[in-house]
């Protein structure tokens, strides 16, 4: 005997061209048992060796981690992983966001000087253990680079600062078939850490600057995918849009002034329009495909009148490495470097590896100038 029934009842004898309830009927168990049978026989490495707590929304347990104790038993985690983006909007859990959330005083410190400054962390891909560790290393070099632009601001005074989040700010399921045993958060995990991390930005930046203005675009890793690499719905259905929705609320609730700037419905370029008369447009960048291939995809935005085809200066995350060019008529193209902690896939791949960081840089005058990288 095992604990799987489509095991007991021997896989040999099913057709397997049956769905999983009628597979379910013939050897009287849940269609979630087939499911997780399915999920389990294509990896023979893992066997599965607990019963799963009930869950209130449909979805498989998947193997994440197997070792051996010194006694010779082999112990198995697992992973629960739900069927839809609407199963993973249930599991947020406000509670602990709330908990991770630091009590902000919120007082302005007036004498604002710079027109604006803009700070622009980039590809966090929360949830993500890579050379450079884990999720937790991460929220730290992203605090670390905050702390750096609020000591930024502190000395510039910007009028409006802008605080750009550049996309693949969660790293999500469904990019790589490993990738529930790669990550250290779940899902939900992952967009309650986002949230909480960009609210006490917003409250560590808030009273040094008159306007603060939180950009978001949406992004590959960003996608409400419910299978590899597939995104169901349009644009609109990305995590990190929904994020910045949970993150505005947060703000309106403590009765903050932020103003939230996102992509329009189905586009992917946020544009803002500067009250000198400057216009940045922000874009993940995932649309250009290679970073050869970047100045040719805007060329192409601008040659389309697509949105941000008139901005002065285009700002990209997706490539994890600082960048910049000219686009034509005295405009710039800057790419940001990441905060997640590396790919070794893409050094294996190519040997490059670039440091974490997250860009600044102040605009006036449909110009840039001062630009840095914070750490
Ligand atoms: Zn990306």
């Amino acid at each position: 005997m095992t604990d799987c029934k489509v095991c007991d009842y021997g896989p040999e004898l099913i057709d397997w061209s049956l769905s999983n309830v009628q597979i379910g009927n013939l050897v009287d168990c849940s269609e979630t048992s087939v499911r997780r049978h399915k999920k389990h026989a294509e990896d023979p490495g893992l066997t599965v060796g607990h019963d799963f707590p009930e869950s209130p929304v449909d979805g498989v347990w998947v193997p994440r981690r197997s070792w051996q104790t010194p006694q010779g038993e082999v112990l198995n985690s697992f992973q629960f992983v739900p069927d839809s983006p609407e199963s993973v909007a249930a599991h947020i859990d406000n509670t602990r966001i709330d908990s991770l959330i630091r009590d902000w005083p919120f007082k302005k410190l007036g004498a604002y000087s710079t027109p604006c400054d803009m700070l622009l962390p980039a590809d966090l891909q929360l949830g993500k253990v890579d050379a450079g560790g884990g999720t937790d290393g991460t929220i730290q070099r992203f605090l670390s680079a905050i702390e750096a632009g609020a000591k930024r601001w502190e000395t510039l005074r910007p009028h409006t600062g802008v605080l750009a989040d550049l996309g693949d700010l969660i790293e999500n399921m469904y990019s790589t078939k490993q990738q529930v045993s790669t990550n250290d958060r779940t899902l939900p995990e992952q967009i309650e850490d986002a949230v909480a991390l960009y609210v006490n930005a917003i409250g560590r930046l808030l009273p040094l600057t008159e306007n603060l203005v939180v950009v978001n675009v949406t992004s590959n890793h960003g996608e409400a995918r419910n299978e590899l690499k597939t995104n169901p719905y349009t644009s609109d259905n990305d995590w990190g849009l929904m994020i910045f929705r949970l993150v505005r609320g947060k703000c309106e609730d403590r009765g903050w002034p932020v103003t939230f700037v996102s992509p329009s419905p189905g586009e992917d370029t946020a544009v803002l329009e500067l009250p000198d008369g400057s216009k940045v447009a922000f874009n993940h960048g995932h649309h250009s495909c290679t970073p050869a291939g970047v100045k040719k995809w805007l060329t192409g935005q601008i040659v389309g009148r697509r949105p941000g085809w008139d901005a002065d200066l285009w700002v990209l995350g997706h490539y994890h490495h600082a960048y910049f060019d000219t686009l034509g008529d005295g405009r710039f193209f800057f790419g940001t470097p990441s905060l997640d902690p590396g790919s070794s896939w893409f050094t294996k791949k190519s040997g490059e590896s670039s440091p974490p960081a997250v860009a600044a840089m102040s605009v006036a005058d449909h110009q840039w100038y001062d630009f840095s990288l914070l750490r």
